[in-house]
């Protein structure tokens, strides 16, 4: 990935390494951020896992996964109260919760004592957002919206910055940068799937772009976790390239999980239900197991 000392845009420079993201860089190779976020380390041996609905769609819902999901062994529980949605209808299903999800969310931590990851989608809601967020997630949307990032940064969260789906890993690097910059260290890259010509389905919207996990690792010392529910869009495909990405070094996985998948208010064709989830959490440890890594906690409570 590292290329001559030109300004080719895309690719990454050694000057880019040493003055547009020297933060990011990683100093030599094997270097790797080891930070620890709500008693769970990452960087290290263990890849954490995220799950949970993309939308905190009720108390019930929300409570009910956060209890299954930790049975599980998942680390945190995800689950959006704000969320970018892509068209600007609304339904009594197809809504954001915000205010009322957030608390929603307080509910779901304290009932199932799992952290929790959620996205912020702006600055004002930062505070709100704060308040129940072990990790802020920034959306891929949302990944170059740089004020978010300095203020996101700024609340000295851990943060997860999803990537865009047509950036490039220069671009990427740079805006973690902007969350460095802060003296906010707990930064977390995430590839959620791209946008690219073929995508094996009519309905994809994005392709899982694995070979980030290894090009990331060549220049950052960030930890990179994946998200094969965005990246697949399709139920099926999703156990695969979870196990793959574990395989191709994932240090995080993220995966959406609902207790009825058809019936998701946001995109029903991607989550798994608590038994497929419970399967690929055995099936994650195995191939971790493979390269080095490990999946289940010690003794998940
Ligand atoms: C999400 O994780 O809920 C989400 C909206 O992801 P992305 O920003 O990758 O589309
Ligand atoms: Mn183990």
């Amino acid at each position: 990935m590292q290329i001559e000392n030109k300004s080719p845009g895309k690719d990454v420079t050694e000057d880019d390494l040493k003055t547009k993201f020297p933060l990011a860089a990683r100093q030599k190779p094997g270097h790797r951020s080891r930070f620890t976020v709500a008693g769970v380390e990452f960087g290290g041996d263990l890849i954490p896992v995220f799950a949970g609905p993309n939308m905190v769609e009720s108390e019930e819902l929300i409570v009910t996964t956060a209890i299954a999901v930790k049975e599980r062994g998942a680390h945190f529980l995800r689950g959006g109260a704000f969320k970018p949605l892509t068209f600007p209808y609304r339904s009594a299903s197809y809504r954001e919760t915000r205010e009322q999800g957030i608390e929603w969310l307080k509910t779901a931590k304290r009932e199932a004592g799992i952290p929790i990851i959620t996205e912020v989608m702006e600055e004002r809601y930062l505070d709100l957002v704060c308040e129940v967020a072990d990790i802020l997630q920034i959306g891929s949307r949302n990944m170059q919206n740089y004020p978010l990032l300095t203020a996101a940064a700024r609340t000295g969260k851990p943060i997860m910055l999803k990537r865009h789906f047509g950036c490039s890993l220069r671009d990427w690097l740079g805006a973690a940068e902007y969350l460095l910059v802060e003296n906010n260290p707990r930064v977390i890259l995430c590839e959620r799937g791209i946008v690219a010509p073929h995508t094996h389905r009519a309905s994809s919207r994005f392709l899982m772009d694995l070979q980030a996990v290894p090009a990331a690792r060549e220049l950052t010392h960030l930890p990179i976790a994946c998200d094969p529910s965005h990246a697949t869009f399709w139920r099926p495909w999703v156990a695969p390239m979870a196990l793959a990405s574990v395989a191709a070094g994932a240090d995080a996985i993220m995966v959406e999980v609902h207790p009825d998948p058809q019936n998701a208010a946001v995109d029903p064709l991607q989550p798994i239900d608590f038994d497929a989830f419970a399967g690929l959490m055995t099936s994650m440890h195995r191939v971790a197991g493979a390269v080095g890594r490990h999946i289940l906690q010690e003794n998940p409570s």
